[in-house]
Formats: C-alpha cells, structure tokens, sequence
C-alpha cells in the first residue's frame, strides 16, 4: 500500500483525529496510488498514523478512514460503518418513528463524503438516497449500497451524486438506481403528522432538507395566531408546519417555480390545513423584503432559511453582507414582541460570527432583541467533537420589543 508522507508536525491535527490532510501537509507519495485508493498516512519520520483514501486532485488530499493502522479497508469495513451509523439512529428514541431520516452524516459517521438519506413511504417502502462527495466514497460504491440494504432492508437505493464538490475531486456527476426500482408514484413522507412529497430526483440535495425536520416543529409550536413570512420557503416545509400550528397567514417567498408548485401541492395533499390562509410568491427574498417593508406589512414570525452563501471561509465576507441584509430586512418586518427564526447552512460561517451579524443587523434596524433559543441541525445530523466543520447548519431564535 502507497504511503503519504507528511511534513514534519502537520501530524499534529490527525492526533486530535480530524479526518482531513490538506495538499500543503503532504511532502511526498512513496508508491503508487489512484484516485480513491487507501493510502497509509505516514509523520515525517515514517510512522503509521492513520488509512485514508487519496484524492490526487482535491486541495483534501486525503480524508481518514480509520486511525487503527491495522484495520484493513475493504468491503467488510464499510458494511460495518454504515451498519453502525443505521444503529446509532435506531439507538436514539427521539429519532424512531420518522419517514425521513439520515442514516450517513458524512465525516461525522465516520464515513467522508458519504450522504445517505431515508425516505419511507406507506405505500412504496424504504427509498434511501445516497450522495457520494469524494473520490474514496465514490471508489467504495458498491459496498456503501451493500451495506445500506443490508442495514435497512430498504426497497430501493437512489444515487444523487450531482453536488458541485464532486468537481473539487476530479470526478463527474452520477445519478441513477443502484438497488430496486423507481416506485411507481411519489414518495410521500409524513413530518410531524404533515404530509409531504419528496422529490429525489429532482429536488435540491436528495430531495428534502432534513436538518430543519425539528426546526419546523418549533416553528408550528411558535405560529399560534401569528402572520408568519417564511423565506427561502423551498417545498413548503416551515409553511405547512405553521398552517398546522395555527397561523392566521403564512406568506412564503421562494425564487424557484417548481418548489412553489411542489409547495402548493404538498399543502393540497393534507385537506386539514386552511389552504386559504397560505399565499406562495415567486420572488428574490432580498427584493421582496424591501417591497413588504415599502407596503407597510409586518409580521409575527418570520423564518430565514437561505441557501449557502459561503461555502468555505473564503467567501465569508460577501456571505456575512449578504446574512446582515436579510436579517435586517426581516427585523424590520417584525411586529412589537414577534419572532425571528434566522439560520444559515454556511460551512464558513462560525456560530459566532453568525451571532454576531444577527446583532449587527439588529442594531442597524434600529430594535432590541434577545436571544430566546439557540438553534442547530436535527439529531439525525450529529456533529463529531474531532470535526467542527460538521456543524454547518446553526441558527438563532430571536425575539424583538
Ligand atoms: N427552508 C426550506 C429549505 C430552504 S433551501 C425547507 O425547510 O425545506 C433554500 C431555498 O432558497 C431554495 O428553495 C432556493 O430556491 C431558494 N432561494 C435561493 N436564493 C433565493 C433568493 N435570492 N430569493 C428567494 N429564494 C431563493
């Protein structure tokens, strides 16, 4: 097996078991190796430290499989891994009983690069998606999905491996069946008793964001009542949730038609919900906002659930201009007393310093406001103490005088 050599102390970050290597750690490849293949991390002094899988072309140019130098990586090792990322989910009550679940968080399972969402629906089964990010999950496919059907018994398995980063890697899109058969209708889920259609193959990620299933909860727990503008609405998950939760209107904005269409359907598919009270606008957030404000509407709760604006530290500049004036907008927009639930997916993007934007746009807008929660990403997304990075979703409950 190829050995990669690092410079003398760039082991230190793997002795605090963080999986990546960047290119500047790497003196040099004793051996050969190909895009995916397990490479030894060696310290510069020729110690074993930990078996990875090289990515020739990625500025991380290598991603930790294990740190037992002795264990060998083949397709036992991931039948393993995966199996015990689908019992860690099993082990925790608060996770049973839902239709939409991830079973592989990537890094934090122990598995880089390695998505896998669950979807069950009553009439068609377990439909899992899986999204392969890096070379050595991309090399691994086949026993990645071994192990999924093994660990689940899901009907059928999806590939979306359409993410840009693939591109970071050297490698092409992929798509397509990799167990079963399409089922023959959409697949419905149910999230908190609200019924939703999950499209996997062309909606965004693998088809739904499950790191705000439990965000949404608290959403329609805090609607009772209230006017409610939900931003960056996508299929209408916070809309629906605070329709179920009471609200006297819920206005959502998205700049993407067929999310809109989906959102108007998935509220036609549940008749308990007053579709009268819901209004789908297709519209940019950051235009809209200011036209709301022009018009004189304010609102009671409002949710702000934007795309990643900087997808690494390097772009965290324009993305904290881009976080300040949203949140300014909304802020703006909101009644004495009302709510502000603001997030960003950002992976560079700290906790802190999403705070801190949060208060500078509440100063600007001229308002008091207290943080009444602290917000994160469902369980079902843990966070591996050893991989900061894996926290990339937070958010901030805000409440205004
Ligand atoms: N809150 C949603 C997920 C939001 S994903 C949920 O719980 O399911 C982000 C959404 O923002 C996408 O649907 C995308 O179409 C939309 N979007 C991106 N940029 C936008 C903009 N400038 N104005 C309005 N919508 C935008």
């Amino acid at each position: 097996m190829a050995e990669l050599i690092l410079h003398p102390g760039k082991e230190r970050s793997l002795f605090k078991r963080h999986p990546w290597v960047f290119d500047t750690a790497v003196a040099h490849l004793a051996g050969h190796a190909r895009r995916g293949d397990t490479v030894t991390l060696c310290a510069a002094d020729g110690r074993p430290l930990a078996k990875a899988a090289f990515s020739p072309q990625s500025k991380i140019r290598a991603r930790v499989w294990t740190f037992d130098v002795e264990m060998p990586i083949d397709h036992a090792f991931f039948k393993r891994r995966v199996a015990q990322a689908v019992a860690r989910r099993a082990a925790l009550p608060e996770l049973r009983g839902q239709d939409g679940l991830r079973l592989i968080h990537a890094e934090s399972d122990g598995l880089p690069g390695v998505i896998a969402d669950q979807y069950h629906d009553e009439m068609s089964g377990d439909t899992v998606v899986v999204q392969l990010t890096s070379a050595g999950a991309d090399k691994w496919r086949s026993a990645i999905v071994d192990g999924l059907v093994k660990a689940t018994g899901c009907a059928r398995v999806y590939e979306r491996s359409d993410s840009e980063v693939r591109g970071l890697e050297g490698l092409e899109p992929t798509t397509g069946w990799l167990h079963g058969e399409a089922s023959a209708g959409d697949i419905a889920i149910g999230e908190h008793g609200v019924k939703m259609v999950v499209d996997i193959v062309a909606g965004h990620k693998t088809g739904f964001y499950l790191d705000q299933r439990e965000n949404r909860q608290m959403s329609r727990r805090l609607a009772e009542n209230g006017r409610v503008l939900n931003c960056f609405c996508y299929t209408g998950g916070f809309s629906l949730q605070a329709l179920a939760g009471g609200a006297a209107s819920v206005l959502s904005i998205d700049s993407s038609q067929p999310a809109l269409d989906r959102a108007a359907a998935n509220l036609a598919l549940n008749p308990s919900l007053d579709a009268k009270r819901a209004e789908w606008r297709c519209a940019n957030v950051f235009d809209e906002l200011r036209q709301l404000k022009a018009a004189g509407e304010t609102f009671d709760l409002i949710v702000l659930d934007p795309p990643k604006f900087a997808p690494s530290a390097a772009h965290a500049e324009r993305a904290s201009r881009a976080y300040k004036d949203i949140n300014l907008l909304g802020f703006r927009l909101l009644a004495p007393g009302g709510l502000l639930m603001t997030y960003s997916c950002s992976g560079g993007i700290g906790v802190e310093l999403f705070q801190k934007i949060v208060a500078a746009a509440a100063c600007d807008s001229g308002r008091t406001a207290r943080i009444v929660r602290r917000l994160q990403g469902a369980a079902d997304h843990p966070v591996d103490l050893a991989f900061p990075e894996g926290e990339y979703l937070k958010g901030l409950l805000v409440q205004v005088d």
